[in-house]
């Protein structure tokens, strides 16, 4: 069993396990439920960890999850090519230019 990934946002870990598990690779999720009544336990402790069953499965599991996250960074930010500014991929609109039209 070989560790391909840890994150504090569990609901990431939970859906790249999805996407290995689509491609056909076991995959086990370690401290999954980390941050609901972990009690005592160091913070440390408590990421949520995916691993692959399979050790042969770990570079291929790697490449999948190396795709997903450099798709994932593409869609964090974005730059206004009319002011620059750099937007949460969450917004589709310009916050600064829509600001300036409404003057
Ligand atoms: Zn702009």
């Amino acid at each position: 069993m070989i560790k391909v990934f840890e994150d504090f946002d569990y609901m990431r870990v939970g859906q790249l396990q999805s996407l290995l598990e689509a491609n056909d690779i076991r995959t086990f999720l370690k401290n999954q439920f980390g941050f609901g009544g972990t009690g005592e336990l160091p913070f440390v402790e408590t990421v949520p960890q995916l691993y692959v069953l399979n050790d042969d499965d770990a570079p291929k599991a790697r490449k999948l999850l190396e795709a997903e996250l450099e798709a994932d960074e593409e869609r964090e930010t974005w730059t206004c090519e009319k002011c620059g500014t750099v937007i949460d991929g969450r917004f589709t609109d310009c916050w600064n230019c829509a600001e300036g039209e409404e003057q």
